[in-house]
């Protein structure tokens, strides 16, 4: 277990002003920060980032979503850290997520959801990989 997990705030909640609350949130969860960039995505990049889902109906709409706007990308250290993650954000249609995760207090719909948390160690690992190099991890 690597006790790091990779997340995005997307761009939905970056727009919405939502950043500092969600930081918040994942802080006083006992999350520390290893690397962290604020940026924004090309439709390719978004596209690389999702190609596992490129056959998905969805696929255009993730693209030009994740695209739209400016997006925090993370590495973050804890304890257990892809799977407690997982469940601080809560389900991916936030209609479905529970009360206190972060997808039901700052996301809107299953699409445009507030943020991304890896879902096994070696995505996490992958997805760290695609935005931060060894310089840029403390
Ligand atoms: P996650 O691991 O909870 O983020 O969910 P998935 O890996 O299944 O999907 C990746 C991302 O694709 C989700 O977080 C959503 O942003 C998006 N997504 C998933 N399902 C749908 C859908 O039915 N419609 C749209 N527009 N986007 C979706």
């Amino acid at each position: 277990m690597s006790n790091r997990t990779f997340t995005m705030i997307k761009p939905d909640a970056t727009s919405k002003g939502y950043t500092g609350a969600i930081l918040d949130q994942i802080i006083k969860e006992g999350y520390s920060v290893k690397a962290m960039k604020w940026t924004k995505l090309t439709t390719e990049q978004a596209g690389l980032f999702y190609d596992i889902h490129r056959e998905r109906p969805f696929f255009g709409e993730l693209v030009n979503f994740m695209s739209s706007g400016p997006i925090v990308a993370a590495i973050l250290e804890k304890e257990n850290a892809v799977e407690d993650f997982r469940t601080l954000i809560g389900a991916t249609n936030p209609a479905n997520a529970a009360e206190g995760t972060i997808r039901k207090n700052f996301a809107a719909s299953i699409g445009e959801n507030a943020v991304h948390g890896s879902d096994s160690d070696e995505n996490a690992q992958i997805e760290g990989d695609f935005f931060f190099s060894k310089l840029e991890r403390f």
